[in-house]
């Protein structure tokens, strides 16, 4: 760790982690600005303790045009009673909450990419100090970490909750079991091919349990992925023991990302039409996604192929899609 990392944060939060009952407050990060020259980004938090236990540390809006985290967030932070709860429950719905007011999935402030931000900063940008206070304050506090994701404005997914292959076995079969009692309707065992600055590797490289989804996407949230993301939590922090009752199982089917292969890129720019939706299957060599030339008419679409047999787990959201887009995702 260099020298400027010892530095204190600059975050400070108005609740007590320590503190037994419900507590709403905020993690406070000075912010100095034309319109506010002693301000504040207020990023909203709940403490619910009671009791021994676990801690489970609850986030959504790491990308702030994603819904499904802060809608089942705000929603646990309302309603979750002390009394039920054995341990401790910290809950931000929307981690980077200048992402999340503007609906964007970067920071308006800096453009800073949460999950490419960690560890983070104590003197850097405000969205690396957001990741620094993530990594050297609440991620020393939890037991079970789940961060919610959904693909935003550009991408939609088959609604997975996921975690990831790692080198600690033992550390990899919690987090696939914390998976299965999620009960999205599929389980993903995902490997990560750029992990590098993602604040899922900062808790992993802790020893954390961790867990993540991607429930949806288009830049909003469904009925039936908003219940997915409620009922999922519920089911972690029973899984947890953190909650008691039984964990409100349902039939999920495991998918697993092997290699590069799964992702289809796009080298050119224009209309997609794909020739299949999200979950259905399709053969190494069939035309996922045809992107028609709309510079001009008369010209023939490029066909994108799959490079694997499997299902579509994810794919391009907005109808123009760009060079170097991502595409498609494949699953088997
Ligand atoms: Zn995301």
């Amino acid at each position: 760790m260099s020298e400027t990392n010892l530095r204190p944060s600059s975050i400070s939060a108005t609740v007590d982690f320590n503190a037994a009952g419900i507590q709403h407050g905020f993690l406070r990060l000075p912010y100095s600005r034309d319109d506010s020259a002693w301000g504040s980004v207020m990023i909203p938090i709940s403490v619910i303790k009671n009791g021994e236990g676990p801690t489970v540390l609850l986030t959504g809006g790491n990308h702030g045009d994603e819904y499904e985290g802060p809608i089942a967030l705000f929603d646990l932070a309302r309603t979750l009673q002390a009394e039920v709860v054995s341990g401790r429950v910290i809950i931000v719905p929307a981690m980077n909450y200048p992402a999340f007011a503007a609906e964007t999935r970067t920071s308006p402030i800096d453009k800073g990419n949460m999950n490419r931000s960690f560890p983070g900063r104590p003197d850097g940008t405000v969205t690396q100090k957001i990741a620094d206070y993530f990594q050297r304050t609440l991620l020393p506090l939890a037991d079970i970490v789940l961060d919610f994701h959904s693909g935003g404005k550009t991408l939609d997914f088959l609604p997975f909750c996921a975690a990831h292959i790692l080198q600690d076995k033992d550390q990899e079969r919690k987090g696939f079991e914390f998976v299965e009692a999620f009960g999205a309707p599929y389980s993903m065992k995902m490997l990560e091919i750029d992990a590098v600055g993602m604040y899922d590797t900062a808790a992993e490289e802790m020893g954390k349990i961790f867990v993540t989804t991607e429930l949806g996407g288009g830049g909003t949230a469904t009925a039936l992925s908003a219940a997915i993301a409620k009922r999922g939590v519920m089911n972690v922090l029973k899984r947890a023991g953190v909650v008691s009752g039984e964990i409100d199982h349902k039939p999920t089917q495991w998918l697993d990302m092997p290699d590069s292969d799964c992702f289809i890129f796009s080298e050119s720019a224009g209309l997609a039409e794909f020739s299949v939706d999200l979950g259905e299957r399709v053969r190494k060599g069939d035309v996922v996604v045809k992107i028609h030339p709309v510079g001009r008419t008369g010209e023939p679409p490029v066909g994108l192929v799959a490079k694997i047999d499997g299902i579509l787990a994810a794919r391009h959201f907005p109808g123009l899609i760009k060079q170097g887009d991502c595409a498609a995702v494949i699953a088997q």
